[in-house]
């Protein structure tokens, strides 16, 4: 619209100067030497107009004639990187599917190309890593870690070359450098908490335990039982090194930390024993039953008096008891010192209530204490026999079970035993397959699990039909995994997974 009108304005512009000139026609005439050149005022107009246009062509010819090097070279290098881009990609292809050759051509021509060491250092270190050639690998992660912006990448690549051979010192140092560098990214922080295990940095730990709580990076329970984890560990350090009274206090700790967290309780009680502090132990124990009542409690209470009389032990387990009435760990923990103690009516009764509404509730520890009640009253007859025979079909014990790999184990530890999960093993009841349908992979599965279940005397244990106290007795429910192998540099990095990470069932 306003093009037109302009148009419109200028035409008319056009219009009236030639009618002006129309109207008062004159002569130009230029002198030059002998020559006279005469001419109407239009025609003079006219050629010093086209003169104008002939100059500005002139000019713009002159102009692209001076650039047009500049203008080949830019087209060339656009090309050139152009290249160098399609080759980074293929490479990258390459890397991925595991094909070294093609991946360290297509790293060099990218290299050569490209000429961006920030691009193309990544493709290069990939391809001499698949190629096997860890120096030379070494050599581009070195060259990415000075580099600012790749220099986490560089660290992780060196991380991951030092842990692929082995050296677990040069890898911490490493994952130290990384967590300096970026300590919200969760893939740094389990393998530098993994790493410090390892080396038995527990101090360490616990300060990036604390760090990474102090970020917000995990549940509060689970960063208190691990903390407790990491003072167990430092207390079986100072344990060995023959200074009890300081495990003692370490354990103590450790149980202050999380009272919910049943081998606290355990460890601090016995060192605390050990050191001539009973009563102190006897309160620990009472506290973590209160929150979580587990047979391994039940055993350290007796453990802390050993020399008391059967009667005097079945006072102590009545007390204990008493604290969580009606949990079926304390009727439990009475039917055993009632049997220990020869009062048999008393167990009968303690057993019967533990017995469970259903046939099927009925846990393979139950019957073994049945069988050893009908053994201590009446001999080894055909109804201790019967009761052995149920508890071999009977419902599992709880145990610690692994929430990584799902394995079972009587005992607890810090790290799974099968998979080497830190902080893995809650108190529950294994699971079974419900119906036996006879197949081979089932019998199997039952066998193992049978095969893990406790040893009848030494533990008794939480029905998962009760309240019981499997998600507060010490299980950790976190599902972060801990001790996975490092993560290739090569394969595509897997989604950051958190040993101290937020998942939390
Ligand atoms: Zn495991």
């Amino acid at each position: 619209m306003m093009r037109a009108a302009l148009i419109v304005v200028v035409l008319g512009l056009v219009g009236f100067a030639a009618a002006w000139l129309a109207e008062y026609p004159g002569i130009v005439a230029v002198d030059w030497g002998e020559w006279r050149i005469e001419s109407s005022v239009g025609v003079a107009i006219g050629a010093v107009v086209l003169l104008a246009i002939v100059v500005a062509l002139l000019y713009r010819f002159w102009r692209w004639m001076r650039t047009a090097p500049r203008r080949l070279r830019a087209a060339h290098e656009a090309e050139r990187r152009r290249q160098g881009y399609r080759a980074l990609t293929r490479g990258m292809v390459a890397v991925a599917a595991g094909d070294a050759e093609e991946s360290s051509r297509l790293a060099k021509r990218a290299e050569s190309l490209l000429e961006e060491p920030p691009l193309t250092l990544l493709l290069s270190a990939q391809a001499a890593q698949l190629k096997g050639d860890d120096r030379a690998a070494e050599k581009y992660f070195r060259l990415m870690v000075a580099n600012p912006e790749l220099e986490f990448l560089g660290l992780r690549g060196l991380l991951t070359s030092e842990l692929r051979q082995g050296n677990t010192a040069a890898a911490l140092e490493h994952a130290r450098a990384a967590y300096r560098l970026s300590p919200q990214s969760e893939w740094i922080q389990a393998t530098l908490f993994e790493l410090q295990l390892e080396a038995n940095q527990w101090k360490q730990a616990a300060a990036l335990l604390h760090d990474v709580g102090r970020r917000g990076g995990s549940p509060e329970p689970t960063l208190r039982r691990r903390r407790a984890i990491l003072l167990l560990e430092q207390a079986a350090d100072v344990e060995a090194s023959g200074d009890r009274p300081a495990a003692a206090t370490i354990a103590e700790k450790a149980h202050t930390s999380a009272p919910e967290f049943v081998p606290a309780a355990v460890a601090a009680a016995r060192l605390l024993t050990t050191v001539g502090k009973a009563k102190r132990a006897h309160r620990v124990l009472e506290t973590t039953w209160r929150a979580a009542p587990h047979p391994d409690v039940a055993a350290a209470l007796l453990a802390v008096w050993p020399d008391e009389s059967a009667k005097q032990r079945l006072a102590r387990t009545q007390a204990l008891a008493h604290l969580t009435p009606g949990h079926i760990e304390g009727d439990i923990a009475i039917a055993r010192t009632t049997i220990a103690a020869g009062d048999f009516p008393r167990a009968r009764r303690s057993l019967a209530v533990v017995g469970g509404a259903r046939a099927e509730d009925l846990e393979s520890r139950v019957c073994r204490l049945w069988a050893e009640l009908e053994d201590a009253e009446h001999g080894p007859g055909l109804a201790a026999r019967d009761w052995l025979m149920r508890a071999s079909s009977a419902r599992p014990d709880p145990m610690w079970v692994c929430s990584k790999c799902r394995q079972g184990t009587p005992d607890w530890r810090p790290s799974c035993p099968f998979c080497n999960a830190f902080d893995s093993l809650e108190w529950r009841h294994i699971l079974l397959p419900v119906a036996d349908d006879g197949s081979a992979a089932t019998a199997q599965m039952r066998a193992v699990a049978l095969a893990r279940a406790p040893a009848p005397v030494a533990r008794i244990a939480p029905p998962a039909a009760a309240p019981g106290p499997s998600a507060s007795a010490g299980g950790n429910g976190g599902s972060e995994p801990a001790n996975t192998p490092p993560p290739q540099f090569l394969a595509p990095m897997p989604p950051d997974v958190p040993i101290i990470g937020p998942r939390e069932p």
